[in-house]
């Protein structure tokens, strides 16, 4: 089981990382937002995150994890004012911790969380032989499992939402990157052909199509 800490204080960092290392979970840790930004590509069980850090806070981190995964997440924080419990849920976050906190304490609640894991909606796509389960992450051609970073898996799964509808290099920029400008569209290029030299190549079936000019769509074409 993989567990991302995101936490500026050295102190309480190296508490829990010893803490939950020493509990069987593999750790990594973030010290600030846009360290841990950078790790969400990567896959993890479970989230650790504390409220207040540089750069990024950790409200802005939750949403970002909430574009694009289930992941349970715990929050740390300070304060046990009810607004930001109540704000911290409402963003989606699964539990709550005031610190300061024990580690046995800490320890129930990752153990729960992780026992519950990735509950909520079940969803499902399927286009010819390409089939996606949202929930447990997992991409499949021909029974075949795929393995996806996370950014190539949301852009998947947007050209399953929008089966057979044409989508710019723009709008696919500002679903998966949040970038609301028509910035480097290269960034969405580069993209595409790593996501179908994963999910297209290998197969005699193409299922992205380029169409000149105004971008891309994902259908099964005879
Ligand atoms: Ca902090």
């Amino acid at each position: 089981m993989r567990i991302l800490v995101v936490e500026d204080e050295r102190k309480t960092a190296d508490y829990l990382c010893k803490g939950l290392g020493e509990s069987g979970y593999r750790v990594e840790v973030a010290r600030d937002g846009f360290e841990a930004e950078h790790l969400f590509e990567e896959e993890f069980d479970l989230i650790i995150l504390d409220v207040m850090l540089p750069g990024l806070d950790g409200w802005q981190l939750l949403q970002l994890i909430r574009r694009r995964s289930q992941v349970p997440v715990l929050f740390l924080t300070a304060r046990d004012a009810v607004e930001y419990r109540v704000k911290g849920l409402e963003l989606g976050a699964d539990d709550y911790l005031v610190k300061p906190f024990s580690f046995i304490e800490l320890l129930a609640r990752v153990r729960t969380l992780l026992r519950r894991g990735p509950p909520r909606e079940s969803e499902h796509f399927r286009v010819a032989d390409l089939e996606m389960d949202v929930l447990r992450r997992r991409v499949t051609r021909q029974g075949e499992r795929i393995a996806l970073t996370n950014k190539e898996f949301a852009l998947l799964e947007l050209f399953l939402e929008r089966q057979g509808e044409v989508l710019s290099r723009t709008y696919i920029a500002s679903r998966v990157w949040q970038m609301n400008f028509d910035s480097d569209t290269n960034v969405v290029e580069v993209a595409i052909r790593r996501l179908r030299a994963k999910v297209d190549d290998p197969y005699p079936l193409k299922l992205i199509h380029t169409e000149r000019g105004m971008g891309y769509v994902l259908e099964e074409r005879a």
